[in-house]
């Protein structure tokens, strides 16, 4: 972890006691906010006022003996693609630049009754889609630990605002590696939850089958502090899981003697020129840690894997192009006038989206057309379910998989223009939101320039808190 700043399990158990105000925290994070976030850019939003007035409130709820919450105090960062009711939302898009949603999103809600202090909504690629922040209408984020980088995307302001110490923790968005891989750049924990297990209504949607919301944080007990407020049944989101979930927090510092670990031979970089040499390495020296602490460390074949990037870039473009659909100058956000309906709404959708935004929209509307919906669409959605069987299948013998998170670490503004290279980025963390499973980056040494690796573990559904355990045991013995 960043030794510099303090834990959000720390600034809860200081401001639960009344060692420290919420107050000294929060102004304490808007001041490294108001000197360091011009050079940034990890905020679209930052919302100061609202923060100090909340944190008051959370000291007199102290000063009176009242519980103050899980997350008592505890500055956290907004991906701006979750509804903030009275304050804009713009999934760093021009189309939605002015929109302030009229509600709140489930998870904010949540936060905000577990005594969390909300600073502030996050730069994103937008809509969420791309692998750097580089895709932002709104200008790129830097990455804290190099600002000569990204800060990898798509909750790139997300895992940059924890890193820089802006704020203790941050929600990001993970369709298809979205948390894990900027939580890796930027030397960070990321969790992505089973499908349905973090609610995701007022989550403006990407590609729905796929997103999900997730934390990021400093150390693995305080992304399980946040995890357990996250988690948890919606009647609001029809996805939602019903059947309740068990604390991560109980199984943290657990040993893992005869825990059965599988090396995913597909993913793991071995022989592969677009992997870094040092994150393969990593991969390899986390299982033998593993394996030292007592797990049964071994490698296995899930063949299908490698096919969930060609897969990924169908689903995920044609479900954005039917959820995307909605921005058409009449019911959300810009709108250039044109001589009739069709005219205005060309305008709006042509000045409102940018480029990638626009790439993904035509290859959707590409995938799901008639003659091609079959051998495109259809074609994926049947790796996907050919995905499923073999991990499911695999994981009847293995409790956890291992993988790197991202194939380099942390790479220069522009380095990635082709879309196709930037998409490669993705070819660890896909596999896990096609199958709905869950997955946690947690940073395992340095790579090239002296950057933060990630290494993943991947596990079945609900296996949260045996991802969990797993992840601690790794930051347990991770090289510092
Ligand atoms: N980089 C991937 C994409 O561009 C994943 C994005 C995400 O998880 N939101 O689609």
């Amino acid at each position: 972890m960043n030794q510099r700043f303090a834990t959000a399990t720390n600034i809860v158990a200081e401001v639960s006691s009344g060692a420290r105000s919420a107050v000294d925290v929060v102004d304490e994070h808007l001041a490294r906010i108001a000197t360091d976030d011009g050079e940034i850019h990890a905020f679209n939003t930052v919302t100061a006022d609202a923060a100090r007035a909340r944190a008051a409130e959370i000291d007199e709820l102290v000063a009176s003996g009242s519980e103050p919450g899980p997350l008592a105090g505890v500055p956290i960062a907004l991906k701006d693609n979750m509804c903030t009711r009275g304050v804009r939302t713009t999934c760093s898009s021009k189309i939605l630049e002015e929109w302030v949603p009229p509600y709140n999103a489930t998870v904010v809600e949540r936060l905000a009754e577990a005594g969390a202090v909300v600073v502030g909504k996050t730069n994103l690629d937008e809509f969420a889609m791309g692998s750097s922040t580089e895709n932002s209408a709104f200008g790129p984020t830097r990455n804290p630990l190099d600002t000569g980088r990204v800060p990898g995307g798509s909750s790139g302001g997300s895992a940059a605002a924890v890193a820089a110490g802006f704020a203790s923790l941050s929600l990001g968005s993970d369709t298809g590696g979205s948390i894990r891989q900027p939580a890796a750049l930027c030397g960070l924990v990321g969790v992505k939850p089973t499908y349905g297990a973090v609610s995701r209504y007022g989550l403006i949607a990407f590609a729905s089958s796929l997103d999900q919301i997730g934390p990021f944080a400093h150390t693995v007990g305080d992304a399980a502090l946040i995890y357990d407020v996250l988690a948890g049944h919606d009647p609001r989101d029809s996805t939602s899981i019903v059947q309740p979930q068990a604390s991560v927090l109980t199984d943290l510092g657990a040993p893992i003697d005869g825990l059965r670990v599988g090396v995913v031979k597909e993913l793991s970089g071995q022989g592969n020129e677009a992997f870094e040499p040092a994150v393969v390495q990593a991969a390899a020296d986390a299982a033998e840690a593993l394996a030292s602490a007592g797990a049964k460390v071994e490698d296995v074949s899930i063949p299908s894997a490698v096919a969930g990037l060609s897969a990924y870039y169908m689903i995920a473009p044609a479900e954005a192009s039917s959820n995307l659909a909605r921005y058409d100058g009449v019911r959300y956000g810009l709108r250039h006038d044109g001589p009739n309906t069709a005219a205005m709404m060309r305008a709006s959708r042509t000045a409102g989206f940018g480029d990638e935004v626009k790439r993904r929209i035509m290859l959707g509307t590409y995938a799901l057309s008639a003659g091609y919906y079959d051998a495109f669409y259809g074609k994926a959605q049947r790796i996907r379910t050919l995905m499923i069987q073999e991990f499911d299948e695999i994981y009847q013998n293995y409790d956890v998989l291992l993988s790197p998170t991202s194939p380099c670490v942390a790479f220069e503004f522009g380095a990635k223009a082709d879309p196709l290279t930037m998409y490669y980025n993705d070819v660890c963390t896909i596999p896990s939101n096609l199958t709905g499973h869950p997955a946690i980056s947690v940073p395992f040494g340095l790579g090239q320039a002296g950057l933060p690796i990630g290494v993943q573990i991947l596990g079945p559904m609900l296996s949260e808190p045996r991802l969990f355990q797993v992840a601690a045991a790794l930051e347990e013995v991770a090289p510092r």
